[in-house]
């Protein structure tokens, strides 16, 4: 949203003068978002669940000939990798195979080699992904494409919740609404255009658990959204200062991996379902939980393979990387993409709740970890790695609390000021914490082979000795 000078700005104007500039700002959203493309998909979607599954086989399959030959034709990186394959040959779904898989790092390389040429980038939607692994991408979407997506999420995911866009709503975010430096409430902004509530994820404790709540009893929330991690640990704040339940319609999580304590916590506190959602800023595969705990694919968004490492398909029941084709976006199109989270067909494919679509199970690679100030406040989603595209990879390692390293692999064209600039960015959320910077080669992966965000030595005592080796060494 707004970064930068226009932040320091945001935050220099009083509450009110903030949330008129949320009003504004959402209103000029709501044609990007909610216009006419988007008002067409979702009542074409509308009886979704009684479509036979050869009309959205047939759909499939002719999205994936357009998104190809597109690629094929007019996408400089395809061009090349497609070179000596007979991508004319891919008529559906099963034929995906014949075409290369696509590593995060060829996309990171240089994502403008993935925009069709004579695409008028100046029309296209910019979103960085937030960068789970340390890493960021820039990617783009066509604004046609925003709304179907858009209307997507409406019908597959949030009505599927029993709830809708028009509901005053909550959500747990990772915009920095609020300094993390200032302790004194509000702890959100209340965006009176889309009625909902943004709460900063970056104040939550025992001692600010009451007024989070009283906020959704004022603003009138029926449900919420965002991180599942500063979900939980609202409830399990509000949970151990005494405060009483408070009814929810649902809450929908999504951008982290959900554990079964994070869940039970927030169904404990908030008295309704708390429902899974997976996706992610490419929008190249969507999943959602369902009544019945079971996360089915979304198969308009994209082509979902979950493949071993020797790139031949998954049984049931076989933990493998997600590997998805975006059927949506024909200006950034993304092939056979490695998204870099592992989970498993389920066992068992069939549902009560009348969803014909597939079954996930076992999403992992997703775990988002926090830090924990002095204070006692659990920061998670610390993406503020986004903002270099000078820094290969990066991470927090917090050894003690309100100590912690900045581990910095520098990338092409660094320099040492762009890694303070993203200390400065997260210490803006974190307030008060020494947060030291360290240049390494290489950010260690943990023992499962998975890059995360944050490492907490004292919860992954497996990885004391490697990690004490780098910091003697680098300092
Ligand atoms: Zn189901």
């Amino acid at each position: 949203m707004i970064y930068d000078w226009k932040m320091e700005l945001y935050w220099c104007l009083p509450v009110r003068m903030q949330e008129t500039l949320l009003s504004i700002y959402a209103r000029h959203l709501e044609n990007v978002y909610y216009g006419p493309v988007y008002k067409k998909w979702k009542s074409l979607l509308n009886d979704w669940k009684s479509w036979p599954p050869s009309f959205v086989d047939e759909w499939r399959s002719e999205r994936l000939r357009c998104v190809i030959k597109k690629a094929a034709g007019s996408v400089p990186y395809y061009r090349k990798s497609f070179m000596d394959v007979r991508w004319t040959d891919v008529r559906s779904i099963k034929d995906l195979h014949l075409l290369p898989v696509l590593e995060k790092q060829s996309l990171r390389r240089n994502e403008r080699e993935f925009l069709a040429e004579g695409t008028n980038i100046k029309s296209l939607r910019v979103e960085p992904t937030s960068g789970t692994t340390g890493t960021s991408l820039k990617i783009y979407l066509p604004g046609q494409m925003v709304q179907q997506f858009w209307a997507i999420a409406e019908v597959m995911v949030r009505n599927v919740a029993g709830v809708s866009q028009e509901m005053p709503r909550a959500m747990m975010g990772g915009r920095p609404i609020k300094r993390g430096d200032n302790a004194n409430p509000p702890y959100w902004r209340f965006n009176r255009h889309w009625k909902q509530l943004y709460f900063s994820s970056y104040h939550i404790s025992k001692r600010t658990a009451a007024e989070y709540v009283n906020a959704l009893r004022t603003y009138g929330c029926e449900w919420m959204t965002g991180f599942g991690s500063a979900i939980a640990a609202l409830a399990d704040d509000a949970l151990e200062a005494g405060i009483p339940p408070y009814r929810l319609k649902a809450v929908i999580v999504s951008g982290d991996t959900l554990t079964h304590g994070m869940r039970e916590s927030i169904e404990k506190f908030f008295m309704c379902k708390c429902f899974n959602n997976y996706g992610q800023t490419e929008k190249v595969a969507l999943a959602m939980e369902c009544v019945h705990g079971n996360m089915h694919v979304v198969p308009l968004v994209g082509i979902v393979e979950i493949l071993r490492e020797d790139g031949t398909a998954c049984e049931r029941g076989e933990v493998g990387e997600i590997v998805a084709t975006g059927l949506l976006n024909e200006a950034m199109p993304l092939v056979r993409y490695r998204i870099g989270d592992h989970a498993a067909w389920a066992e068992e494919q069939s549902c009560r709740c009348g969803n014909p679509n597939p079954i996930i199970t076992g999403l992992e690679g997703r775990v988002d970890d926090y830090v924990i100030t002095v204070d006692g406040r659990k920061i998670g989603r610390l993406a503020a790695f986004r903002r270099s595209p000078t820094i290969h990879s990066a991470q927090v390692l917090q050894d003690s609390p309100g100590h912690a390293y900045l581990l910095v692999r520098p990338g092409k064209d660094y320099r040492p000021v762009h890694a303070a600039a993203v200390r400065g960015d997260i210490l803006e959320r974190v307030g008060k914490f020494a947060l030291e910077i360290v240049e390494v080669p290489e950010i260690p992966k943990t023992p499962q082979g998975k890059t995360v965000t944050v490492v907490r030595l004292a919860d992954r005592p497996e990885m004391k000795k490697t990690y004490e080796k780098i910091i003697r060494k680098h300092l």
